[in-house]
């Protein structure tokens, strides 16, 4: 408990923006969701980022000003707020707004579409603070291929998409590539100058999901001085667990075809279908249990593999269904740091898993 509340704890991804937008208040405890001010100061959460999704079949002319609203409602939930939670820009501000006992909010945006193809929307997220970019989502953008699209013709990225990473190297803005395809992985590193960050991904090794990243991924990703946030979804950490999604999903699908084919223009509709499916699926699913280990097992894959200086954490909180047993929301976070030093972690290498890692990358990257 000593070492969790000494160490900087910063969680590398939430969808808790989304349901701020929706009306959810932030200072009120509310546990039909993850992430709230009273249960992050229950996990010792120093640092939480706020990534604000956007989904690629989103309406093209709203991405941007969808997004501005979602940033909107953050800005007035923290200044009403303010005594607990702060926006931080750069590293350095983040630790002045800790160590005044507060709550840093790191913004992000979780998909390219937000800036509707068009550099001077960057920018203007940055202006507003947005210090991380998630350049796609589970399908493809214009610009960048999606690890739920690859195929053997994968381009990767367009010009344009080299263009979006050359220009937040130059603004100071951190390329996430989680739901990057390989391909898009390794086109990023060919033209970015700073460190990335996959802010909520797993190991390939553990799990040949999409979204998991292979050892050459990691090895490459601690060579550009970059990091990975450990997800906590129990599909992305644990085969066994994805199949049985998988086939739960399949399944509920297939008996909801005539209905999702019936309703094929209608995207609101076709919204509460899969809306069904997914409450049939946690029916299902709801027995079957994911311990909090395995979330450490990927940490410890990824240490052994290229050291202890490239890990953290991205929980996915409040946008995952399901989660590990023990990890239930972000007041549960002191759990892995038990689990590190039951492994024999040194506290200075807990640290740095904590949030050590995030910070150096958020450093070199934002307060340049
Ligand atoms: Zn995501």
């Amino acid at each position: 408990m000593e070492l969790h509340k000494s160490s900087l704890v910063a969680d590398l991804h939430c969808d808790t923006a989304l349901r701020m937008l929706q009306g959810i208040q932030i200072s009120v405890r509310d546990t039909s969701g993850h992430v709230d001010i009273p249960r992050l100061r229950e996990g010792g959460v120093d640092l939480q980022v706020f990534a604000c999704f956007i989904s690629t079949n989103h309406p093209k002319d709203d991405c941007a000003d969808y997004v501005h609203r979602m940033l909107d409602t953050l800005e007035a939930q923290f200044e009403r707020n303010k005594a607990n939670i702060a926006i931080c820009t750069k590293a350095k501000e983040a630790e002045e707004i800790i160590n005044s006992g507060r709550i840093a909010g790191f913004l992000a945006i979780e998909n390219g579409v937000a800036i509707e193809n068009n550099l001077e929307e960057l920018k203007n997220f940055y202006k507003r603070g947005v210090r991380y970019l998630t350049l796609t989502h589970t399908s493809s953008n214009d610009w960048c291929i999606s690890s739920g699209d690859e195929n053997p013709e994968s381009f990767g990225l367009t010009d344009f998409g080299r263009e979006v990473v050359k220009k937040m190297n130059e603004l100071g803005m951190i390329i996430d590539v989680s739901h990057a395809s390989e391909s898009a992985f390794w086109e990023v590193l060919k033209v970015t100058t700073d460190p990335i960050i996959a802010s909520h991904s797993c190991v390939y090794a553990l799990n040949p999901h999409d979204r998991n990243l292979k050892d050459e991924q990691l090895k490459a990703l601690a060579k550009n001085g970059g990091m990975v946030g450990i997800n906590f979804f129990p599909a992305y950490l644990s085969k066994e667990f994805n199949e049985k999604l998988t086939n739960a999903w399949e399944k509920s699908k297939k008996e909801k075809e005539t209905l999702l084919n019936k309703y094929k223009d209608d995207q609101k509709k076709r919204r509460e279908v899969y809306h069904q499916i997914w409450e049939e699926i946690k029916e299902e699913l709801k027995g079957i249990k994911v311990g909090l280990s395995l979330v450490v097992d990927h940490i410890d894959y990824i240490v052994n593999l290229v050291g202890v200086d490239y890990v953290g954490f991205g929980s996915d909180f409040d946008g995952v269904t399901f989660l590990p047993s023990g990890l239930e929301d972000c007041s549960k976070l002191l759990e892995i740091t038990k689990e590190l030093v039951r492994r024999g972690y040194s506290e200075s290498d807990i640290k740095k898993i904590l949030g050590g890692n995030f910070m150096r990358v958020f450093r070199e990257v934002c307060d340049k």
